[in-house]
């Protein structure tokens, strides 16, 4: 193929949700297995939905997930600038073009004339009345008024916007890469807005007035945008640039965990797992969102889950980092439908990549939590802490719940078993391990381990009675990681100490249990 030259163009009006990270990742995907350019452009024509911070959190996103930009407006490029609200000028010449043949009208109708027709229209049985062929006649634009009238009217100063003339009853035709031939009937489309009262574009005309001058050769995007793409054919087509435009993809929906229904923003908070890449906190605590990477992901997860969310490599191989991505991609793999979004299997893949690290990467991964947390701990012993509990985990903040007992004595004790199992013989045999314990000048795993088996083997202890009771002592509960070897990481001195607190604590709780 060709010169390829695909761009990842969202508007910044709020946190980039999952989708449009897919969005991102797919176009990434194709320009890089096509030795092609990979173009960030903002698209933030729209003042009234501008949220400040969005396009920062956006490049910062795509940052920690590591699909970086060819060309865009840090990276700059040839056919910059890539914020549109930095090529209004542009635009403006295009629409008065479409307007000059007669492709594009002026049209002066206000908000509030707006408003009351389609009041009226609503009263006299229209549910959703369209500004297009049937009814632009009867409104103030300059079809309707005449070009003389028009041209008094602009001299004035009257507002206008430039409005494009969808044709009576034709049809609009254009394949889809992933859903081959799509069909439009033009009566089914209205006369969109093509430049706003304030001078500025409407998505519509800045996108494929860029798309053109950026020399764009595939339009990978979301399934929302499919039915804007009929009038874009028009455009294309009206402006003469039908030769060079673009091949379009647009990708399948991601549903909701329950299969129906687009997955939303909300989602995250009903279901209770994040649907944006990072954390977003805004004033308003209900548009506040916890990000992939804050509720414990790898990036090498959240992208390859991503990938494989409306992408199937056609084998069984599941687990690709980023260039076997870029290796295994093709449009023509993208499947038609929704793919449903399954928060346990990226999970899974997290504890995938997790495994895959090494206990320094994981060590470095972690310690900022642990100082959050408050807890002083050297950096050797953070690596054996995550060596540890690694095989254990599927999300790195794991590690700070289920191994809390590494990093402070402040931890409750499993009293169930404690009011079962805190009784004689078993306490005299627990005190006589914790003094056997206490000499050995090696503490080391092995020589633990020894210490305790010998004393219950000759014994004839049963280890159900003593080792939940050594467990509980050392860690507040039965589960978790090897016992010897955590004994030796935490070392000889607060081990006995722990034992000391815990006997008199495993005390009190038989007497409350007692009364
Ligand atoms: N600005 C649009 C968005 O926010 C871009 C759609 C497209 O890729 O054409 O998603």
């Amino acid at each position: 193929m060709g010169n390829i030259r695909v761009r990842f163009a969202p508007s910044p009006t709020g946190p980039l949700h999952i989708g449009g990270v897919r969005t991102a990742l797919y176009n990434y995907l194709f320009a890089k297995k096509n030795n092609g350019t990979f173009i960030l452009r903002i698209e933030d024509t729209d003042q009234t939905r501008y949220v400040p911070g969005a396009e920062e959190y956006i490049k910062k996103s795509l940052k920690w997930l590591g699909l970086e930009f060819d060309e865009g407006p840090e990276s700059g490029g040839e056919f910059g600038p890539y914020r549109q609200s930095e090529r209004k000028d542009i635009y403006k010449e295009y629409a008065e073009k479409l307007v000059s043949m007669d492709f594009a009208y002026y049209a002066f109708d206000t908000p509030e004339e707006l408003d009351k027709w389609r009041e009226d229209m609503k009263s006299k049985g229209v549910h959703s009345p369209k500004y297009d062929y049937s009814t632009r006649m009867s409104m103030n634009n300059s079809l309707a008024l005449g070009k003389e009238k028009s041209a008094e009217l602009i001299a004035k100063g009257t507002p206008y916007v430039i409005r494009i003339k969808v044709p009576e009853d034709e049809k609009i035709v254009f394949s889809d890469m992933v859903r081959g031939e799509v069909s439009f009937n033009s009566n089914e489309l209205d006369d969109k807005v093509m430049l706003k009262t304030d001078g500025m574009p409407t998505y519509h005309l800045a996108n494929i007035v860029d798309d053109h001058l950026m020399k764009i050769t595939h339009v990978i995007r979301g399934e929302e945008w499919l039915p804007s793409t009929a009038h874009h054919v028009l455009l294309y087509k009206y402006l003469c640039w039908e030769d060079s435009m673009p091949k379009f993809a647009h990708l399948p929906l991601i549903l909701k965990p329950v299969g129906k229904g687009k997955l939303s923003k909300r989602d995250g908070a009903k279901f209770g797992f994040p649907v944006f890449p990072m954390s977003w906190i805004s004033d308003n605590p209900e548009d506040s969102f916890i990000g992939f990477k804050e509720f414990g992901f790898l990036p090498e997860a959240t992208i390859n889950f991503l990938a494989l969310l409306g992408w199937s490599p056609g084998t069984e191989q599941e687990i690709f980092d980023l260039d076997e991505l870029v290796q295994a991609f093709s449009l023509e793999k993208i499947v038609k439908s929704g793919a449903r979004f399954n928060i346990d299997k990226a999970k899974w893949f997290n504890q995938q990549y997790i495994l895959k690290k090494s206990d320094e990467d994981i060590a470095e991964l972690i310690k900022p939590l642990v100082d959050k947390a408050g807890y002083v701990v050297d950096d050797k012993y953070l690596v054996r802490v995550c060596a540890l509990m690694k095989p254990r985990i599927e999300l790195l903040p794991e590690i700070m719940e289920a191994g809390k007992f590494f990093f402070t004595d402040d931890f409750d004790y499993l009293e169930k078993i404690v009011r079962k199992k805190w009784k004689e013989p078993n306490i005299v045999h627990i005190k006589e391990i914790k003094q056997k314990l206490a000499l050995l000048e090696d503490f080391s795993k092995s020589e633990i381990e020894s210490v305790i088996k010998n004393h219950i083997e000759s014994n004839e202890l049963s280890f159900g009675n003593i080792f939940p009771l050594l467990r509980i002592a050392i860690t507040g509960t039965t589960k978790g990681p090897d016992l010897f070897e955590t004994m030796e990481i935490l070392k000889k001195n607060k081990i006995l100490s722990r034992f000391d607190v815990a006997f008199d604590s495993f005390d009190a709780i038989i007497r409350d249990k007692d009364n």
